[in-house]
C-alpha cells in the first residue's frame, strides 16, 4: 500500500473511527466494518519484539524497514510486547522510546487503516526492563506495608514511566493470592490473605490506569494470572492446580473481582490447568465466570505461547488448529507470542472461513481490543516524546525509599538491640546481600534472571548505604562473607573487633521457576547458614537482614540473631531503606503478609486454616504469624466499639483508640479479624475484614474508625460442589482488634 491512515477509505471522507468527537463504540463499529478478516486476526496477535528483533536485525538499523513491513503491514500485527529475557538491544530509556516511536509511526502511517499498536511490558516493580529505572519493592514487600495509598502512588509513578517510553499496557498487578511459597513467583503476589490482596490489587489498578486512560500518566492494567496460577499442586511453576470451587470463589477470585471493580481493562489467563482443564481452554472460567458472573468487558490476553501449549504441554488438543479453536472459543481475545505468529494468523483465518470459529467471536475480541486502543487515546495521540523518557523512568526514588522503609518488618529485637545507637561505634556489615545489589532488586530487574553482568543498575548497596547513613562517630566496615568457605575466618575476626554485626543474607534473584531455595528445602545456602552461626558464636550483637521473596526456613538463624529484619526484595532504594531503619531514622512498620512456618512440615500454612482437632492443640503455630511485626515503640489499644447490629447489605462500624506509648514516631497497622462460632460449613478460625495503617507520634492517641461492609463476611454455603450463591449467614460475629474484642449481630436478609 502507498500508506497513510485511511488508505482504505475515500480521500474526501474523514472516517468516523478517526473522529474523536464520536463515542468510542460508534468509532469502533465503524473501524470494525472496514476491516478484512486478516486485519482482524492481526489485532488478536501479539509478538515479542526483543526475541524477533535479534542483534543482527537491530544492527541493520533500528527496526529496519523490511521487518516493519513484514510484521505490521503484511501480517497486520496489532500488539507487541517486550517480555522477560535479556534484550539484544540497548536498554536505556531513549532507545526504548525510540523503538516504540518507530513502530508506532509505521503502524499509524504505513498500514491501510492506520490502527496504532498496543505495546505491552511487565513493569512489575517500576519500569523494570529499563536500565536506570527506579525499582520499587516487589509486590510481596508492598503487601507488607498494608498501605493502599502508598501502593496506589507506586503504581501511578510506574505508569508515568512506562507511558513515557511509548508503552501503553502493563502486565501487572499479580492478583494471585500467594498461599504456597514453594511456588517461586510467590514474591510477585500480595501475600496470603484475600482481603489484603484485593485492596492492594485495586489500589494498583487505580494507580496504573489513573482517572483517564488516555492521559500520558496512565497505562492499561492487567489482572494476572486468571485464575489459580499461584496454587500449583506441587509448588512447581505452571504445574496443575486442584482447587475446590468454594476455595476458588472465597480465596482466589476476590482480588480479581476487586481489580475489575477498580476498572482493570485487561486480564491475563493462567498458563496452568485448574481441576483438569487448562485455563486457556476453559470456557467456564474465561467466559462463564469472568464475563457472565464477574461482568468483565475488557481484553483477555493469553500468557506466553499458551495456546501452543494446549498441544505440547496439556495435550487437550491433538493439533494446533484444534488448540486455537478451543482457546478462542473459550474466550482468549489476544494471543501473546504464538510460537509461530504467521501460522497462528493463518490458522485462525482458516477456522473462521470454515465456520469452526464464528465471525461474531472474532468481532467480539477485536471490538474489545480496539476499544482499549481508543480508550488509551492512541488514535489521537499515538506518539511520545523520547526526550521525556529518562526523567520519567528515573522519577520516584524518594517514593521507592518510603515504600521500602514501610515494608521492612522487624521480627526479633532482643534487648532492644535496634535501632543502633551511640553504643555501637564500630559496625561490621557482611553477607552476600551487603554488596550484591541484584539481591535487593530480585527478579524482573532488567534481565530475566536478576541482573545480567554489565547491566547492573547503579544502586546503592546495603554496605554503602550504612556507611553513608552512619553518624560521624560510627565506623562501618564491610567484609565479604557468606559466599565462600574461605571467607569465614576473616569475617569472624572482623566481628570480634566490632561492636555490632549486620549480616545481610537471602535468596539469589530469579524471575520465574522455583529459585535456588527450592533445592535446599527453602533454607539459606549452607555458606550463609555457616556465616550466621559463626557470627552468633562470637557473642557479638548480631542483626540479620533477610533479602527474600518468601519466608525461608530459618532454623538456627532465628535463634542466632539478636535482631531479625525481613526486607523482602526492596528495590533500588533498598540499601538506603535498610540503613534508615537500622540507624533509627525510621521505625519499622511492616507487617507480614504471610505466615512464616518453623519448618516445611507445616506447609501449606495460612492463618485462616480450618480446625482439625477439638483440643487447644496449636494448629496454627508458625514462627511468625500473618500480620506480625515489631516496632521501635509500643502501641496500646482501648475503647473498642462495634456497632451491635448490621444487616447483610449494611456496614459494621468499628472504632478503637490506639496510642503510641513509646518514645519514637512509628506506624501501626490496625487489623480487624472476624470469626463466627458456628456456621453451616467449616469456617476459618478468623478472617481479616479490615485494616488501616496509622502513623502516631510518641504519646499520641488516635481514634481509628473502620467501616466494614457486611458482604466481607459472605461465604459459599451448601454442599461440596460450591456452586451456591454467596451469602452472609446471620448470627453473632466476634470482631477482634489489637487484643480487644466485640460482637455484632448480623440479621437475616
Ligand atoms: C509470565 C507472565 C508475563 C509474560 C510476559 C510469562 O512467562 O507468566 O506473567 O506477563 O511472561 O513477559
Amino acid at each position: 500500500g502507498s500508506g497513510g491512515p485511511g488508505t482504505g477509505v475515500r480521500a474526501d471522507e474523514r472516517p468516523a473511527y478517526l473522529d474523536p468527537s464520536l463515542p468510542v463504540p460508534t468509532r469502533v463499529e465503524d473501524l470494525l466494518s472496514r476491516m478484512t478478516l486478516a486485519e482482524k486476526v492481526g489485532q488478536m496477535t501479539q509478538i515479542n519484539l526483543t526475541r524477533l528483533m535479534g542483534r543482527d536485525e537491530w544492527d541493520r538499523g533500528p527496526l529496519n524497514e523490511a521487518w516493519l513491513q513484514r510484521v505490521l503491514v503484511d501480517h497486520h500485527v496489532g500488539s507487541i510486547l517486550s517480555g522477560g529475557g535479556a534484550s539484544p538491544v540497548p536498554n536505556d530509556p531513549e532507545t526504548w522510546a525510540t523503538v516504540t516511536h518507530t513502530l508506532q509511526r509505521w503502524a499509524v502511517e504505513r498500514t491501510r487503516l492506520g490502527i496504532p499498536i498496543l505495546y505491552g511490558v511487565d513493569a512489575v516493580h517500576g519500569h523494570n526492563n529499563v536500565l536506570g529505572a527506579t525499582l520499587f519493592p516487589h509486590q510481596i514487600g508492598l503487601a507488607a506495608t498494608w498501605d493502599t495509598a502508598l501502593v496506589e502512588e507506586v503504581a501511578r509513578v510506574t505508569a508515568r514511566a512506562v507511558r513515557a517510553t511509548g508503552i501503553h499496557w502493563d502486565f501487572a498487578p499479580v492478583a494471585d493470592v500467594g498461599r504456597d511459597f514453594r511456588w517461586g513467583r510467590f514474591y510477585e503476589t500480595f501475600g496470603e490473605d484475600p482481603l489484603l490482596a484485593s485492596e492492594l490489587v485495586a489500589a494498583s489498578v487505580r494507580g496504573l490506569q489513573g482517572e483517564d486512560l488516555s492521559s500520558q500518566g496512565a497505562v492499561a492494567a492487567t489482572l494476572k494470572h486468571f485464575v489459580g496460577y499461584s496454587q500449583p499442586l506441587n509448588g512447581q511453576d505452571r504445574s496443575p492446580a486442584l482447587i475446590p470451587l468454594r476455595t476458588l470463589r472465597e480465596v482466589f477470585l476476590p482480588p480479581f473481582e476487586a481489580g475489575l471493580r477498580a476498572g482493570a481493562r485487561t486480564v491475563m489467563a493462567n498458563s496452568g490447568s485448574v481441576n483438569g482443564v487448562p485455563v486457556h481452554a476453559s470456557a467456564y472460567l474465561l467466559t462463564e465466570v469472568l464475563r457472565r458472573q464477574m461482568g468483565f468487558t475488557g481484553v483477555v490476553v493469553s500468557d506466553w505461547q499458551d495456546i501452543d501449549k494446549l498441544v505440547t504441554v496439556h495435550r487437550v488438543a491433538p493439533t494446533f488448529e484444534e488448540a486455537v479453536r478451543r482457546s478462542i472459543l473459550a474466550g482468549v481475545d489476544m494471543y501473546m507470542v504464538p510460537l509461530d505468529a504467521e501460522r497462528f494468523t493463518r490458522t485462525l483465518v482458516r477456522l473462521v472461513e470454515t465456520g469452526a470459529v464464528p465471525m461474531a467471536r472474532i468481532d467480539e475480541a477485536v471490538r474489545r481490543i480496539l476499544t482499549l486502543k481508543m480508550e488509551l487515546g492512541l488514535f489521537e495521540r499515538p506518539y511520545v516524546d523520547p526526550q521525556g523518557a529518562r526523567e520519567a523512568v528515573q522519577a520516584g526514588e524518594e517514593l521507592a525509599w518510603r515504600a521500602a522503609v514501610a515494608s521492612i518488618t522487624l521480627l526479633e529485637n532482643r534487648d532492644g538491640l535496634l535501632p543502633l545507637g551511640a553504643r555501637h561505634r564500630s559496625v561490621l556489615v557482611t553477607g552476600p546481600g551487603a554488596d550484591d545489589v541484584a539481591m535487593l532488586l530480585g527478579g524482573w530487574s532488567v534481565g530475566w534472571q536478576g541482573v545480567p553482568p554489565g547491566e547492573v543498575p547503579t544502586v546503592v548497596s546495603v554496605a554503602e548505604a550504612l556507611r553513608q547513613a552512619a553518624p560521624p562517630e560510627v565506623t562501618v566496615r564491610h567484609v565479604a562473607g557468606g559466599r565462600r568457605a574461605e571467607e569465614l575466618s576473616g569475617v569472624v575476626a572482623a566481628a570480634r573487633d566490632a561492636d555490632v554485626v549486620v549480616a545481610v543474607v537471602g535468596e539469589t534473584p530469579y524471575a520465574e521457576g522455583e529459585g535456588d531455595a527450592h533445592v535446599r528445602g527453602y533454607r539459606l545456602s549452607p555458606e550463609q547458614q555457616r556465616l550466621v552461626s559463626a557470627l552468633a558464636s562470637t557473642g557479638k550483637p548480631l542483626v540479620v537482614v533477610l533479602l527474600a521473596g518468601r519466608p525461608l526456613i530459618l532454623g538456627e538463624v532465628a535463634q542466632g540473631a539478636d535482631a531479625l529484619l525481613m526486607a523482602y526484595l526492596p528495590g533500588s532504594q533498598g540499601g538506603r531503606a535498610i540503613a534508615s531503619v537500622l540507624f533509627g531514622e525510621a521505625s519499622p512498620g511492616g507487617r507480614l503478609p504471610f505466615s512464616w512456618p518453623r519448618d516445611m512440615v507445616q506447609v501449606p500454612i495460612s492463618y485462616d486454616h480450618l480446625r482439625a482437632e477439638e483440643s487447644p492443640t496449636p494448629e496454627y503455630d508458625p514462627l511468625y504469624s500473618f500480620g506480625y511485626g515489631l516496632s521501635y515503640t509500643r502501641f496500646a489499644y482501648r475503647d473498642l466499639e462495634v456497632s451491635g447490629q448490621a444487616s447483610a447489605g449494611g456496614v459494621i462500624e468499628v472504632r478503637v483508640s490506639v496510642t503510641n506509648t513509646g518514645e519514637v514516631e512509628a506506624d501501626e497497622v490496625v487489623q480487624v479479624y472476624a470469626s463466627k462460632p458456628f456456621a453451616t460449613v467449616v469456617r476459618p478460625e478468623r478472617q481479616l475484614v479490615a485494616f488501616e495503617r496509622v502513623r502516631l507520634q510518641p504519646g499520641e492517641s488516635r481514634e481509628v474508625r473502620l467501616a466494614i461492609p457486611v458482604q466481607r463476611l459472605a461465604i459459599v454455603p451448601g454442599d461440596i460442589l460450591g456452586e451456591a450463591p454467596m451469602v452472609v449467614e446471620p448470627g453473632i460475629y466476634r470482631l477482634t482488634v489489637g487484643g480487644l474484642s466485640g460482637e455484632v449481630t448480623v440479621s437475616s436478609p
